[in-house]
């Protein structure tokens, strides 16, 4: 079998030592996982998840009268808070999810990426994909890089025409600094050829699955006081209970088939001593 996810953080390895501008990024702050997304079904092929943001300011939630704007009630206090996600002694900075098999099926000739690439193989696209979510870690704080317009403003979405054009200029200089093709050819085969030639492909996900680490809602105890001049009912915050924290003893390999997935229970794990 294919460790999918596996292979893209070796590659990725690869492109960071090779590509100038991503030289700043420390692999072993960035870990690459699965996520649940069919080839015949619309959506993401990958998503960079940035889990070293620093807490929200605190917060409420309230309840305005519509007749005369006053509060009529709030909720507790409360901030955001980024999970902490550590492997082996490193803290964890950045996820970085691939759907699959959606992503192994990706083709350059379904997408606006190909007018870029002109007479590129097809398994290109999935290298733009890989260097697209690179390019989101941020080099000088912790979030998802800004793309700055030429007006000096920031895009809201984070990409903007420029990001784009960034990253084939990454990719075909990754291309062209003559890497082994054994770090890369797993990227030439689609999920079917990968299930043939391989016997399978499997990928690092949470034991969760389908949920991932994502940034929560705590709320704070003790309360600060009420914000300045608001006397109105306060509201207890129902919050779900969630993990905060994993380890690599919460990552479990998955086996992904064309519509579903399955757990694969690690030879040895239950065998008692
Ligand atoms: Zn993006």
């Amino acid at each position: 079998m294919i460790n999918y996810t596996e292979r893209i953080a070796l590659l990725m390895e690869d492109i960071v030592a090779r590509v100038p501008t991503l030289s700043f990024i420390d692999m072993g702050r960035i870990m690459v996982f699965g996520r649940a997304g069919r080839s015949d079904a619309e959506g993401a092929y990958a998503t960079c998840h940035c889990v070293c943001l620093p807490a929200s300011e605190p917060g409420y939630y309230f309840w305005r009268d519509r007749g005369t704007g006053n509060l009529t009630r709030r909720s507790e206090w409360f901030v955001t808070k980024s999970p902490v996600v550590t492997i082996g002694t490193k803290q964890i900075d950045y996820m970085i999810s691939f759907t699959l098999p959606r992503f192994c099926d990706q083709m350059m000739s379904r997408s606006r990426k190909q007018v870029h690439y002109e007479g590129q193989p097809n398994w290109v696209a999935k290298l733009d994909t890989i260097v697209h979510e690179l390019y989101h870690v941020d080099p000088e704080r912790p979030g998802i890089r800004r793309m700055e317009r030429a007006d000096g403003t920031y895009c809201a979405n984070s990409h903007g025409h420029r990001f784009f054009e960034d990253v084939v200029e990454m990719v075909k200089l990754y291309i062209a600094s003559d890497p082994d093709p054994a770090v890369y050819d797993f990227l030439q085969y689609d999920f079917e050829e990968l299930t043939a030639r391989c016997g399978g492909v499997v990928g690092s996900t949470f034991r969760s699955f389908p949920s991932y680490p994502q940034r929560f809602t705590e709320v704070l105890n003790p309360q600060p006081a009420a914000p300045e001049g608001v006397t109105c009912r306060v509201e207890p915050l129902k919050v779900p209970r969630v993990m905060t924290r994993f380890t690599e003893d919460d990552l479990v390999i998955r086996e992904f088939l064309p519509h579903t997935s399955r757990q694969l229970i690690r030879r040895g794990k239950f065998v008692a001593a």
